[in-house]
């Protein structure tokens, strides 16, 4: 058996990403190839041959790819497909965008936002927002999954030396362009990765206080800033900041929850991470059930009085 992943890379580095949805596939195949498909994308496609259990590096450079369209890049891994007993990507935007239409394009089932990998065919995946985990069987010759990769640790980035094999790129399917992509720019590190966040809800009252309150505890923690979706809904945080459900799914070593109330979609995105400190006026607020540190205060008085403790 033989797992192909599909790298995510901005050409020249490698998603975190890649390295977690790299340790779930050594769990369903002991053969592991990394797709890196895109243009000018020869430096992502070594940092993936070093990738400590990576047995080949399939590298596909061309124009139809630069833009990681997810019609051709669906169509990139369908046509390589023959062989493979698993497909993975991560469950990132990205992934979400590609493996539907790979699964649909071999017809065959989904399956979605796996934490865990019992055998080659046997997988857990949480359902009702994180509050049951259901055990799913596939019989599909091939298995098209998408990983949460808060559920794996992150291959080693180095120690490996796959070989690297050219792969021609499709032709574009000329039914999807790239009009334009604003980027984000921030000092701080990306939600997904960061091993502190400091997430604020609908308590901070405004995106001034947001900004005022929490960014003096994130510079001081070198955090990740994010929000619950009522902050998010409310204009308070940038969209990509939303932690939960229908957010980000996040597990750092720490969360700070300033001001949220816990909600279980809220919870679906973080209640993975290490420690939970959370400040919160009402004792019953339901995030101090999953908190390791409760703090029952005002957020205005009790995070600058944080800030100028650390
Ligand atoms: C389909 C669906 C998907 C969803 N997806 C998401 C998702 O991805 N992420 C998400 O976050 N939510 C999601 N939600 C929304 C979720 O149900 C909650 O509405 C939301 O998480 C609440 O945000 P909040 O905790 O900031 O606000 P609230 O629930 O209003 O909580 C505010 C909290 O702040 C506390 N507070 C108020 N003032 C202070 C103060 N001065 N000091 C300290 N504490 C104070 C209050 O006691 C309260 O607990 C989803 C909902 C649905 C239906």
């Amino acid at each position: 058996m033989t797992s192909l992943i599909l790298a995510e890379h901005d050409n020249g580095t490698l998603k975190v990403a890649t390295l977690h949805t790299i340790t779930a596939a050594l769990a369903c195949s002991a053969d592991v190839h990394v797709l890196v498909a895109g243009a000018d994308c020869l430096g992502a496609a070594k940092a993936a041959a070093q990738i400590s259990g990576v047995t080949k590096v399939l590298h596909a450079e061309g124009e139809s790819l630069a833009d990681q369209l997810a019609e051709n890049l669906a169509a990139q891994l369908t046509g390589l497909a023959t062989g493979y007993s698993h497909i993975l990507c991560a469950a990132t935007a990205h992934g979400k965008n590609v493996a539907p239409r790979v699964a649909a394009l071999l017809d065959v089932a989904q399956i979605s936002d796996v934490t865990r990998v019992i055998d080659a065919e046997t997988f857990e995946r949480p359902i009702y927002a994180g509050n049951a985990v259901a055990t799913v069987q596939s019989a599909d010759m091939v298995k098209v999954i998408t990983v949460r990769t808060t559920g794996f640790d992150a291959a080693t980035a180095c120690g490996g030396s796959a070989p690297i094999v050219s792969v021609s790129a499709v032709a574009s399917s000329g039914k999807s362009a790239l009009v334009s992509r604003e980027l984000s720019k921030s000092d701080r590190p990306e939600l997904t990765a960061a091993k502190i966040v400091v997430s604020g809800g609908r308590a901070l009252g405004s995106a001034e206080r947001f900004t005022e309150v929490l960014t003096p505890l994130a510079d001081k923690l070198g955090a990740a800033l994010g929000a619950s979706r009522a902050a998010v809904d409310a204009g308070y945080a940038p969209n990509d900041w939303q932690v939960g459900q229908t957010g980000k799914i996040v597990a750092p070593q720490l969360y700070v929850a300033v001001g949220i109330s816990g909600a279980i979609q809220h919870l679906a995105g973080m209640k993975d991470s290490k420690v939970i400190v959370a400040i919160n006026k009402d004792a019953e607020a339901p995030i101090f059930e999953v908190a390791d540190y409760g703090l029952e205060a005002d957020l205005f008085a009790a995070v600058p009085e944080l800030v100028r403790a650390l």
